[in-house]
């Protein structure tokens, strides 16, 4: 979401390094579909509420659930920190070597926390998707450099699982802050479908494609699972 510009430069580093870096289909989710995660003592009860709120929402899969654990568990987890430069940052998916961090900060509201965990289940933006150039207009004009990367297309980890959902969590809105110390926002997203119309980003909620991402992805691994054993 637009949110994600309001961030530090040492945190969009590691955000484009990660990015950038290929994309292996399986290796990045979660082992049975169980995300595993802990609050820094500092995250407000409100993002708390908010967080657990969405974990709730998106367990509603029966391939994902979500655990909560202590700060002595040592195996890899999600760890939540606050986020006090305002932005709501994810890494992509499971590290089997590493715990993957999220920054939330008080703008971070509901409908963002669910695009936040879609990136923490392995789940990538839709609109940088190969084909959605068939449905949506994309303006580069007003983006520097580091959010144009954040909005080009996938070269090499596209995720293009099912039809192209423009009402998808994955999906930014159509208005985006083309830089990071800018206060106003243009509009950088047009549906080539007029009929089509945004939905503001606070009232927006997981799609059914959203759902059936997560089934694939999460189903075809565990299958590979039971095979491997
Ligand atoms: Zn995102």
């Amino acid at each position: 979401m637009k949110i994600h510009l309001k961030r530090k430069s040492n945190l969009l580093i590691l955000l484009i390094t990660f990015l950038i870096s290929p994309y292996s289909f399986s290796s990045d989710l979660w082992p049975n579909g169980i995300v595993k995660y802990r609050f820094e003592e500092d995250v407000p009860k409100i993002t708390r509420r908010d967080f657990k709120r969405a974990t709730r929402r998106w367990g509603e899969s029966e391939y994902i659930s979500f655990e909560e654990v202590p700060k002595s568990y040592l195996k890899p987890h999600s760890i939540i920190f606050y986020g006090s430069d305002g932005g709501c940052i994810s890494f992509i998916g499971y590290d089997e070597n590493d715990s993957p961090p999220m920054w939330l900060s008080d703008r971070c509201y509901y409908s963002i926390i669910l695009h936040e965990i879609g990136h923490l289940l392995g789940l990538r933006h839709e609109h940088q998707r190969s084909d959605r150039d068939k449905h949506i207009v994309f303006n580069t004009d007003f983006l520097i450099k580091h959010t144009y990367s954040e909005n080009n297309i996938f070269s090499t980890h596209d995720q293009l699982i099912g039809p192209y959902d423009q009402y998808s969590i994955m999906h930014y809105g159509e208005y985006v802050v083309p830089g990071m110390d800018d206060q106003y926002e243009v509009q950088t997203i047009h549906f080539k479908d007029k009929e089509k119309l945004f939905i503001p980003e606070t009232q927006r909620d997981l799609t059914k494609s959203d759902f059936k991402k997560i089934e694939i992805l999460y189903r075809i691994n565990n299958v590979q699972r039971l095979h491997n054993k």
